[in-house]
Protein backbone atom coordinates (compact mmCIF):
# COMPACT_ATOMS: atom_id res chain seq x y z
CA UNK A 1 0.00 0.00 0.00
CA UNK A 2 1.16 3.48 -1.32
CA UNK A 3 1.38 5.86 1.54
CA UNK A 4 -0.04 8.48 2.16
CA UNK A 5 -3.16 6.55 1.14
CA UNK A 6 -4.65 8.94 -1.84
CA UNK A 7 -8.82 9.96 -1.77
CA UNK A 8 -8.28 13.51 -3.37
CA UNK A 9 -9.46 12.17 -6.51
CA UNK A 10 -11.80 15.41 -6.95
CA UNK A 11 -7.86 17.47 -7.01
CA UNK A 12 -6.38 15.30 -9.54
CA UNK A 13 -6.35 11.57 -10.98
CA UNK A 14 -3.37 9.47 -11.64
CA UNK A 15 -2.82 9.20 -15.08
CA UNK A 16 -4.16 5.42 -16.11
CA UNK A 17 -1.18 3.65 -17.42
CA UNK A 18 -2.91 2.42 -20.44
CA UNK A 19 -3.56 6.52 -20.67
CA UNK A 20 0.78 7.09 -20.51
CA UNK A 21 1.54 4.35 -22.99
CA UNK A 22 -0.93 5.61 -25.87
CA UNK A 23 0.48 9.15 -25.01
CA UNK A 24 4.40 7.79 -25.20
CA UNK A 25 4.74 7.67 -29.18
CA UNK A 26 3.46 11.47 -29.58
CA UNK A 27 6.06 12.90 -27.60
CA UNK A 28 9.27 11.03 -29.74
CA UNK A 29 8.95 9.88 -33.22
CA UNK A 30 5.46 10.59 -33.73
CA UNK A 31 6.50 14.58 -33.24
CA UNK A 32 4.32 15.94 -36.42
CA UNK A 33 2.39 19.56 -36.18
CA UNK A 34 -1.29 18.47 -36.62
CA UNK A 35 -1.44 21.61 -38.65
CA UNK A 36 1.17 20.75 -41.19
CA UNK A 37 -0.92 19.89 -43.99
CA UNK A 38 2.45 19.27 -46.69
CA UNK A 39 3.73 16.02 -45.10
CA UNK A 40 3.25 13.08 -43.51
CA UNK A 41 4.63 13.96 -39.86
CA UNK A 42 1.69 16.43 -40.01
CA UNK A 43 -0.90 14.24 -41.60
CA UNK A 44 -0.28 11.40 -38.74
CA UNK A 45 -0.66 13.89 -36.40
CA UNK A 46 -4.10 14.83 -37.52
CA UNK A 47 -5.35 11.92 -38.07
CA UNK A 48 -4.45 11.32 -34.26
CA UNK A 49 -6.27 14.65 -33.24
CA UNK A 50 -9.07 13.35 -35.16
CA UNK A 51 -9.29 10.17 -33.30
CA UNK A 52 -8.98 11.69 -30.14
CA UNK A 53 -11.95 14.62 -31.01
CA UNK A 54 -13.94 11.39 -31.99
CA UNK A 55 -12.94 9.79 -28.54
CA UNK A 56 -14.32 12.51 -26.64
CA UNK A 57 -17.15 13.26 -28.87
CA UNK A 58 -18.47 9.57 -28.68
CA UNK A 59 -18.48 9.50 -24.52
CA UNK A 60 -20.59 12.62 -24.25
CA UNK A 61 -23.06 12.29 -27.52
CA UNK A 62 -21.45 15.06 -29.36
CA UNK A 63 -20.51 15.26 -32.88
CA UNK A 64 -16.66 15.43 -33.38
CA UNK A 65 -16.99 18.87 -34.85
CA UNK A 66 -17.91 20.35 -31.69
CA UNK A 67 -15.38 19.31 -29.73
CA UNK A 68 -12.88 22.42 -29.27
CA UNK A 69 -9.52 21.42 -26.96
CA UNK A 70 -8.17 24.11 -24.49
CA UNK A 71 -5.69 23.59 -21.78
CA UNK A 72 -8.35 22.66 -19.39
CA UNK A 73 -11.78 23.38 -17.86
CA UNK A 74 -10.34 26.82 -16.13
CA UNK A 75 -9.63 27.80 -20.02
CA UNK A 76 -12.93 25.91 -21.16
CA UNK A 77 -14.71 27.60 -18.59
CA UNK A 78 -13.09 31.36 -19.35
CA UNK A 79 -13.72 30.80 -23.33
CA UNK A 80 -17.29 29.63 -23.00
CA UNK A 81 -18.26 32.63 -20.42
CA UNK A 82 -16.37 35.63 -22.34
CA UNK A 83 -17.02 34.32 -25.56
CA UNK A 84 -20.80 34.29 -24.95
CA UNK A 85 -20.63 37.49 -23.26
CA UNK A 86 -18.67 39.44 -26.38
CA UNK A 87 -20.62 37.30 -29.02
CA UNK A 88 -24.06 38.34 -27.83
CA UNK A 89 -23.32 41.71 -26.35
CA UNK A 90 -25.96 43.04 -29.17
CA UNK A 91 -28.53 40.65 -27.28
CA UNK A 92 -27.90 40.96 -23.44
CA UNK A 93 -25.44 41.18 -20.49
CA UNK A 94 -27.17 39.29 -18.37
CA UNK A 95 -25.81 35.72 -16.46
CA UNK A 96 -27.05 33.28 -14.33
CA UNK A 97 -25.06 31.11 -12.28
CA UNK A 98 -24.82 29.73 -8.61
CA UNK A 99 -22.67 30.51 -5.63
CA UNK A 100 -21.72 26.83 -5.18
CA UNK A 101 -19.52 26.98 -8.81
CA UNK A 102 -15.73 26.49 -9.54
CA UNK A 103 -13.75 29.49 -9.26
CA UNK A 104 -12.67 29.04 -12.65
CA UNK A 105 -16.74 30.30 -13.52
CA UNK A 106 -17.13 32.39 -10.37
CA UNK A 107 -13.99 34.15 -10.85
CA UNK A 108 -14.76 35.00 -14.55
CA UNK A 109 -18.66 36.28 -13.60
CA UNK A 110 -16.63 38.52 -11.72
CA UNK A 111 -14.10 39.78 -14.67
CA UNK A 112 -17.84 40.08 -16.33
CA UNK A 113 -19.45 42.23 -13.98
CA UNK A 114 -16.12 45.02 -14.15
CA UNK A 115 -16.94 44.98 -18.00
CA UNK A 116 -20.27 45.87 -17.40
CA UNK A 117 -22.05 42.36 -17.47
CA UNK A 118 -25.07 41.74 -15.06
CA UNK A 119 -24.81 38.79 -12.78
CA UNK A 120 -27.64 36.59 -10.50
CA UNK A 121 -25.93 34.34 -8.13
CA UNK A 122 -28.38 31.62 -7.12
CA UNK A 123 -28.31 30.35 -3.76
CA UNK A 124 -28.45 26.64 -2.61
CA UNK A 125 -30.36 24.74 -0.32
CA UNK A 126 -29.00 22.83 2.43
CA UNK A 127 -28.36 19.89 0.04
CA UNK A 128 -26.83 21.88 -1.70
CA UNK A 129 -28.85 21.86 -5.02
CA UNK A 130 -30.39 25.33 -6.88
CA UNK A 131 -34.47 26.08 -7.09
CA UNK A 132 -35.93 25.91 -10.64
CA UNK A 133 -38.66 27.90 -9.73
CA UNK A 134 -36.22 30.71 -8.29
CA UNK A 135 -33.78 30.20 -11.58
CA UNK A 136 -36.78 31.13 -14.09
CA UNK A 137 -37.99 33.57 -12.10
CA UNK A 138 -34.16 35.13 -12.38
CA UNK A 139 -34.56 35.34 -16.25
CA UNK A 140 -35.32 38.78 -17.95
CA UNK A 141 -35.42 39.65 -21.33
CA UNK A 142 -31.66 40.34 -21.14
CA UNK A 143 -30.70 37.38 -20.28
CA UNK A 144 -27.88 35.33 -22.89
CA UNK A 145 -26.57 32.86 -20.50
CA UNK A 146 -27.26 30.28 -17.87
CA UNK A 147 -23.96 28.42 -16.15
CA UNK A 148 -24.63 25.79 -13.90
CA UNK A 149 -22.25 23.26 -12.98
CA UNK A 150 -23.13 19.16 -13.48
CA UNK A 151 -21.40 17.89 -10.22
CA UNK A 152 -20.09 20.04 -7.53
CA UNK A 153 -16.63 19.24 -7.00
CA UNK A 154 -16.33 19.94 -3.15
CA UNK A 155 -19.85 17.92 -2.71
CA UNK A 156 -20.30 15.59 -5.82
CA UNK A 157 -24.13 17.02 -5.43
CA UNK A 158 -25.61 16.63 -9.28
CA UNK A 159 -27.95 19.57 -9.76
CA UNK A 160 -31.36 19.10 -12.21
CA UNK A 161 -29.38 19.53 -15.33
CA UNK A 162 -32.55 18.25 -18.02
CA UNK A 163 -34.71 20.57 -16.32
CA UNK A 164 -32.25 23.49 -16.03
CA UNK A 165 -31.97 22.55 -19.96
CA UNK A 166 -35.73 22.51 -20.69
CA UNK A 167 -36.18 26.03 -18.61
CA UNK A 168 -33.10 27.80 -20.89
CA UNK A 169 -34.62 25.90 -23.93
CA UNK A 170 -38.10 27.23 -23.35
CA UNK A 171 -36.75 30.86 -23.00
CA UNK A 172 -34.05 30.95 -26.33
CA UNK A 173 -31.43 31.58 -23.42
CA UNK A 174 -27.90 29.37 -24.19
CA UNK A 175 -26.88 26.55 -21.45
CA UNK A 176 -23.69 26.21 -20.26
CA UNK A 177 -22.57 23.51 -17.76
CA UNK A 178 -18.86 22.38 -16.26
CA UNK A 179 -19.27 19.15 -16.56
CA UNK A 180 -15.25 18.53 -14.96
CA UNK A 181 -16.14 15.94 -12.15
CA UNK A 182 -19.53 13.97 -14.06
CA UNK A 183 -17.87 13.15 -17.50
CA UNK A 184 -16.46 9.92 -17.15
CA UNK A 185 -18.05 9.09 -13.27
CA UNK A 186 -22.07 9.55 -14.26
CA UNK A 187 -23.36 9.01 -17.80
CA UNK A 188 -23.20 12.81 -19.70
CA UNK A 189 -24.94 13.03 -22.64
CA UNK A 190 -25.37 16.58 -24.44
CA UNK A 191 -28.01 15.38 -26.62
CA UNK A 192 -30.37 13.46 -23.99
CA UNK A 193 -29.14 16.09 -21.45
CA UNK A 194 -29.64 19.50 -23.76
CA UNK A 195 -26.61 20.98 -23.38
CA UNK A 196 -25.12 24.02 -25.26
CA UNK A 197 -21.97 24.34 -24.00
CA UNK A 198 -19.82 21.96 -21.35
CA UNK A 199 -16.58 22.14 -19.81
CA UNK A 200 -14.17 18.91 -18.89
CA UNK A 201 -10.72 18.27 -18.40
CA UNK A 202 -8.57 14.91 -19.02
CA UNK A 203 -6.56 15.57 -15.51
CA UNK A 204 -9.83 14.36 -13.78
CA UNK A 205 -10.77 11.35 -15.27
CA UNK A 206 -7.48 9.90 -15.55
CA UNK A 207 -5.82 11.72 -18.34
CA UNK A 208 -2.72 14.17 -18.54
CA UNK A 209 -3.10 17.57 -16.89
CA UNK A 210 -3.07 20.27 -19.33
CA UNK A 211 -5.71 19.27 -21.65
CA UNK A 212 -9.14 20.02 -21.47
CA UNK A 213 -11.95 20.54 -23.65
CA UNK A 214 -15.18 22.60 -24.44
CA UNK A 215 -18.24 21.04 -26.19
CA UNK A 216 -19.89 24.02 -28.40
CA UNK A 217 -23.48 23.06 -30.23
CA UNK A 218 -23.76 23.66 -33.98
CA UNK A 219 -27.22 23.16 -34.19
CA UNK A 220 -30.52 23.91 -32.39
CA UNK A 221 -29.16 26.35 -31.42
CA UNK A 222 -25.66 26.66 -33.12
CA UNK A 223 -23.77 28.33 -30.44
CA UNK A 224 -21.19 31.23 -31.35
CA UNK A 225 -18.51 32.71 -29.45
CA UNK A 226 -15.82 34.90 -29.87
CA UNK A 227 -12.25 33.04 -29.51
CA UNK A 228 -10.54 34.41 -26.56
CA UNK A 229 -6.97 33.47 -27.63
CA UNK A 230 -6.09 34.46 -31.09
CA UNK A 231 -3.62 33.04 -33.76
CA UNK A 232 -3.61 30.43 -36.19
CA UNK A 233 -7.87 29.94 -36.63
CA UNK A 234 -6.89 26.38 -34.91
CA UNK A 235 -10.15 24.50 -33.26
CA UNK A 236 -12.65 26.56 -35.66
CA UNK A 237 -11.46 29.74 -34.84
CA UNK A 238 -12.69 29.74 -31.14
CA UNK A 239 -9.00 28.19 -29.76
CA UNK A 240 -5.27 29.11 -31.93
CA UNK A 241 -2.60 27.43 -30.61
CA UNK A 242 -0.64 24.34 -32.08
CA UNK A 243 -2.48 21.24 -30.58
CA UNK A 244 -0.91 18.66 -27.70
CA UNK A 245 -1.07 16.31 -29.76
CA UNK A 246 0.35 13.89 -27.30
CA UNK A 247 -2.70 15.12 -24.76
CA UNK A 248 -5.21 15.11 -26.80
CA UNK A 249 -4.12 11.13 -27.66
CA UNK A 250 -4.26 10.90 -23.67
CA UNK A 251 -7.91 12.53 -23.42
CA UNK A 252 -9.36 10.46 -26.22
CA UNK A 253 -8.02 7.12 -24.67
CA UNK A 254 -9.13 8.18 -21.15
CA UNK A 255 -12.63 8.59 -22.92
CA UNK A 256 -12.26 5.87 -24.51
CA UNK A 257 -11.77 4.03 -21.35
CA UNK A 258 -14.40 5.92 -19.15
CA UNK A 259 -17.23 4.72 -22.12
CA UNK A 260 -16.05 0.90 -21.91
CA UNK A 261 -15.88 0.81 -18.11
CA UNK A 262 -18.34 3.86 -16.20
CA UNK A 263 -20.97 2.17 -15.24
CA UNK A 264 -19.01 -0.68 -13.73
CA UNK A 265 -16.26 1.63 -12.24
CA UNK A 266 -19.05 3.46 -10.67
CA UNK A 267 -20.95 0.60 -8.92
CA UNK A 268 -17.89 -0.33 -7.41
CA UNK A 269 -16.50 3.35 -6.62
CA UNK A 270 -20.29 3.86 -4.73
CA UNK A 271 -19.90 0.78 -2.70
CA UNK A 272 -16.53 1.66 -1.39
CA UNK A 273 -17.63 5.26 -1.30
CA UNK A 274 -21.12 3.94 1.01
CA UNK A 275 -18.37 1.62 2.85
CA UNK A 276 -15.64 4.88 4.19
CA UNK A 277 -18.25 6.96 4.80
CA UNK A 278 -20.75 4.85 6.87
CA UNK A 279 -17.59 3.87 8.77
CA UNK A 280 -16.66 7.69 9.15
CA UNK A 281 -20.23 8.50 10.39
CA UNK A 282 -20.45 6.28 13.08
CA UNK A 283 -18.38 8.27 14.88
CA UNK A 284 -19.95 11.02 16.79
CA UNK A 285 -20.32 14.22 15.88
CA UNK A 286 -19.73 13.09 12.34
CA UNK A 287 -22.27 14.03 9.83
CA UNK A 288 -22.40 14.72 5.84
CA UNK A 289 -22.43 18.10 3.66
CA UNK A 290 -25.35 17.98 0.74
CA UNK A 291 -27.79 15.43 -0.57
CA UNK A 292 -27.23 11.76 -0.61
CA UNK A 293 -28.97 10.90 -3.35
CA UNK A 294 -28.32 13.61 -6.23
CA UNK A 295 -24.26 13.17 -6.50
CA UNK A 296 -21.47 11.81 -7.30
CA UNK A 297 -20.82 8.20 -6.95
CA UNK A 298 -16.86 8.74 -5.59
CA UNK A 299 -16.92 11.59 -3.51
CA UNK A 300 -18.26 12.00 0.02
CA UNK A 301 -17.80 15.29 2.64
CA UNK A 302 -18.06 14.77 5.80
CA UNK A 303 -18.18 17.49 8.74
CA UNK A 304 -16.39 16.44 12.05
CA UNK A 305 -18.17 18.44 15.03
CA UNK A 306 -15.19 19.97 17.12
CA UNK A 307 -12.35 19.12 14.85
CA UNK A 308 -10.82 22.06 13.13
CA UNK A 309 -9.97 20.49 9.24
CA UNK A 310 -6.47 21.94 9.31
CA UNK A 311 -5.57 20.31 12.44
CA UNK A 312 -6.99 17.23 11.36
CA UNK A 313 -5.17 16.96 8.06
CA UNK A 314 -1.95 17.79 10.29
CA UNK A 315 -2.58 14.85 11.90
CA UNK A 316 -3.33 13.20 8.94
CA UNK A 317 -0.85 14.16 6.36
CA UNK A 318 1.30 11.15 6.78
CA UNK A 319 -1.11 8.95 6.34
CA UNK A 320 -4.00 10.22 4.13
CA UNK A 321 -4.05 12.93 1.61
CA UNK A 322 -7.31 14.54 1.52
CA UNK A 323 -8.87 17.79 1.28
CA UNK A 324 -10.84 20.82 2.88
CA UNK A 325 -12.74 22.44 -0.01
CA UNK A 326 -11.16 22.30 -3.65
CA UNK A 327 -7.91 22.20 -3.81
CA UNK A 328 -7.67 25.72 -6.09
CA UNK A 329 -8.95 27.06 -2.93
CA UNK A 330 -7.43 25.26 0.15
CA UNK A 331 -4.38 27.14 0.56
CA UNK A 332 -6.61 29.68 1.23
CA UNK A 333 -7.95 30.00 5.08
CA UNK A 334 -10.95 31.07 3.96
CA UNK A 335 -13.90 28.63 4.77
CA UNK A 336 -14.88 26.80 1.70
CA UNK A 337 -17.73 28.99 -0.35
CA UNK A 338 -19.48 26.19 -1.80
CA UNK A 339 -20.55 24.85 2.25
CA UNK A 340 -21.09 28.35 3.60
CA UNK A 341 -23.30 28.75 0.23
CA UNK A 342 -25.34 25.50 1.82
CA UNK A 343 -25.96 27.48 5.11
CA UNK A 344 -23.17 25.92 7.05
CA UNK A 345 -21.70 28.21 9.44
CA UNK A 346 -17.85 29.06 9.31
CA UNK A 347 -17.32 27.08 12.38
CA UNK A 348 -18.98 23.68 10.41
CA UNK A 349 -17.49 23.89 7.22
CA UNK A 350 -13.91 24.93 9.01
CA UNK A 351 -14.45 21.24 10.36
CA UNK A 352 -15.10 19.39 7.00
CA UNK A 353 -13.36 17.28 5.25
CA UNK A 354 -13.63 16.44 1.55
CA UNK A 355 -12.85 12.43 0.34
CA UNK A 356 -12.84 11.59 -3.45
CA UNK A 357 -11.93 8.17 -4.43
CA UNK A 358 -10.60 7.01 -7.90
CA UNK A 359 -10.43 3.82 -9.98
CA UNK A 360 -7.33 2.87 -8.21
CA UNK A 361 -8.52 3.19 -4.50
CA UNK A 362 -8.51 -0.50 -2.85
CA UNK A 363 -10.68 -1.50 0.14
CA UNK A 364 -7.55 -2.04 2.43
CA UNK A 365 -6.45 1.54 1.85
CA UNK A 366 -9.56 2.73 2.92
CA UNK A 367 -9.53 0.62 6.60
CA UNK A 368 -6.67 1.77 6.78
CA UNK A 369 -7.55 5.64 6.54
CA UNK A 370 -10.77 4.70 8.29
CA UNK A 371 -8.20 3.52 11.27
CA UNK A 372 -6.46 7.35 10.79
CA UNK A 373 -9.14 8.83 10.97
CA UNK A 374 -10.34 7.40 14.19
CA UNK A 375 -7.34 8.05 15.77
CA UNK A 376 -7.14 11.43 14.87
CA UNK A 377 -10.76 12.47 15.34
CA UNK A 378 -10.70 10.72 19.25
CA UNK A 379 -7.72 12.85 19.43
CA UNK A 380 -9.06 16.30 18.50
CA UNK A 381 -12.54 15.71 19.97
CA UNK A 382 -12.95 15.20 23.71
CA UNK A 383 -15.93 13.86 23.32
CA UNK A 384 -14.72 11.27 21.45
CA UNK A 385 -12.14 9.44 23.52
CA UNK A 386 -14.30 7.17 24.78
CA UNK A 387 -14.15 5.23 21.81
C1 LIG B 1 -10.80 20.77 -11.59
C2 LIG B 1 -11.97 21.60 -11.99
C3 LIG B 1 -11.83 22.69 -12.85
C4 LIG B 1 -10.48 23.14 -13.36
O1 LIG B 1 -9.97 22.25 -14.28
P1 LIG B 1 -8.47 22.42 -14.85
O2 LIG B 1 -8.43 21.49 -16.00
O3 LIG B 1 -7.58 22.02 -13.73
O4 LIG B 1 -8.31 23.83 -15.26
C5 LIG B 1 -12.96 23.39 -13.22
N1 LIG B 1 -14.18 23.03 -12.78
C6 LIG B 1 -14.36 21.98 -11.96
C7 LIG B 1 -15.73 21.62 -11.51
C8 LIG B 1 -13.27 21.23 -11.53
O5 LIG B 1 -13.44 20.21 -10.70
Amino acid sequence: MKLPVYLDNNATTPCDPRVLEAMLPWFTEKFGNAASNSHQYGWEAAEAVKMGREQVASLIGADPKEIIFTSGATESDNLALKGVFEMYAGKGDHIITVRTEHKAVLDTCQHLEKRGGEITYLNVNRQGLISLEEMEAAITGRTILIAIMYANNETGVIQPIREIAAIAKKHRIIFFTDATQAVGKIPVNVTGDGIDLMSLSAHKLYGPKGLGALYVRRKDPRVRLVAQMNGGNHEMGMRSGTLNVPGIVGLGKACELAAACQSDESNSLQALRDYLEESLLQLPGCSRNGSAVNRLPQVTNLQFANCHSGELMIRLNKHIAVSSGSACSSVSPEPSHVLIAMGLTEAEAHSSLRFSLGRFTTREELDYAISKIREAVGQLNPDLRII
